[in-house]
């Protein structure tokens, strides 16, 4: 159910039509740790006639954006973390999944999708969070970004009367972000990258991420912060109620190595989100958006920035993004454990830095620095 303020703006629920949804059944006996079971459930989505965010129905296009029932899952227990109120925000946590998916859509409309299309109406999208959609009629362009490998960069720009940025423009900021962050943390995994400009989101500052497709509002966009969540939330899970500051924050920080700085680089923390970092998505929810950005954006990619060169903090991030041994969500620990190559505690021998000759104590010190700031 989404709701705006105290209205619902969208429900969807099982289909009544449909056997009683799996997810409701009991099986007769428990099953053993890594024996696998299958689910299965049927839903109906009814989409918002008018304006929406994540969805969007009605005019010349649809959104699906965080549309179907999510696996909850951290790796170890399900999350039941609430609904954040931040229209904008996000609070969902999910283990990546292969989805196979089967699209009609009305004659005359493009579809754009996660992962790729491999057939007619079909779209298949690997080791991904989540799947998003949309459907209008669009400006195509491709190009393709070397992370070193190729990777095809397809961006549609909705066809309208309003004002609106070249597809070029999207285009060129998506490959350059694609290459500079594959060259800092490790390169894109995924064979396409999408980014859909929108005519209905001017009002939104940044865009909405999904694993390898992003929206934009047609008339602007920050390809670098969006894109840069295809490191700090898609491919290096987090839980986003949790801990947002690990996906917006590490997002904002990446962002400013191809922007040159986030936006509002000089704004004032107000004394709510000050050295607050670490607070949950229901700490920001008592607040508005703008204290949400100060205090989980802003000022995470000042912490960062404090910390020491921009290298040393990067070679800490990058042993974060490579460390094999972290956990299938990680929390705050182990971001300092990937930065610090020291064993811990757990027996993690930490990572190799493949920069270590030039920054060897650097992420050392980040790592510790790092625990004084987000405890
Ligand atoms: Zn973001």
């Amino acid at each position: 159910m989404l709701r705006r303020h105290s209205a619902i703006i969208l429900k969807s629920w099982p289909n009544s039509a449909a056997p009683t949804p799996a997810f409701a059944q009991r099986t007769s006996k428990a099953l053993g740790a890594g024996k696998p079971a299958v689910a299965s459930m049927s839903w109906r989505l009814v989409l918002p006639r008018k304006k929406g965010l994540r969805l969007k129905g009605g005019g010349d296009s649809i959104r699906l954006g965080s549309f179907f029932p999510l696996l909850a899952w951290d790796g170890s227990d399900w999350a039941r973390d609430a609904p954040t109120t931040l229209a904008a925000a996000e609070a969902w946590t999910s283990p990546t999944a292969d989805f196979d998916v089967r699209v009609t859509q009305p004659p005359g409309l493009r579809v754009l999708a996660s992962g790729r299309r491999v057939g007619p109406g079909r779209w298949q999208a690997r080791a991904v969070r989540d799947f998003t959609l949309a459907a209008g009629r669009f400006d195509l362009i491709t190009g393709t970004a070397r992370v070193p490998g190729p990777v095809r960069v397809t961006v549609g720009v909705e066809k309208t009367a309003g004002k609106r940025k070249s597809p070029q423009a999207f285009l060129r900021s998506a490959i350059a972000s694609l290459q500079r962050y594959s060259a800092l943390y490790r390169p894109y995994p995924w064979r396409t990258y999408t980014m859909v400009g929108m005519a209905d989101l001017p009002e939104i500052a940044g865009g909405l991420e999904y694993p390898t497709l992003v929206y934009q509002p047609a008339a602007s966009e920050n390809a670098a912060h969006e894109t840069a969540h295809q490191w700090f939330y898609s491919l290096v899970g987090n839980d986003q109620a949790r801990y947002p500051w690990l996906d917006e924050g590490l997002a904002t920080w990446a962002e400013s190595a191809v922007n040159g700085a986030p936006p509002f680089e000089r704004a004032t923390i107000p004394p709510e989100s000050a050295n607050r970092i670490g607070q949950p998505m229901s700490y920001w929810d008592r607040l508005d958006e703008r204290r949400y950005f100060l205090g989980a954006y802003l000022q995470s990619y000042r912490a960062l920035l404090s910390l020491g060169p921009r290298p040393e903090v990067d070679c800490a991030l990058r042993r974060y993004v490579l460390n094999p041994l972290k956990p299938a969500m990680p929390n705050q620990r182990t971001i300092y454990i990937a930065a610090n190559n020291e064993p811990c505690s757990c027996g993690s021998p930490g990572v190799a830095c493949p920069r270590r000759n030039r920054c060897r104590d650097g992420p050392l010190r980040v790592a510790a620095r790092l625990a004084q700031h987000a405890p």
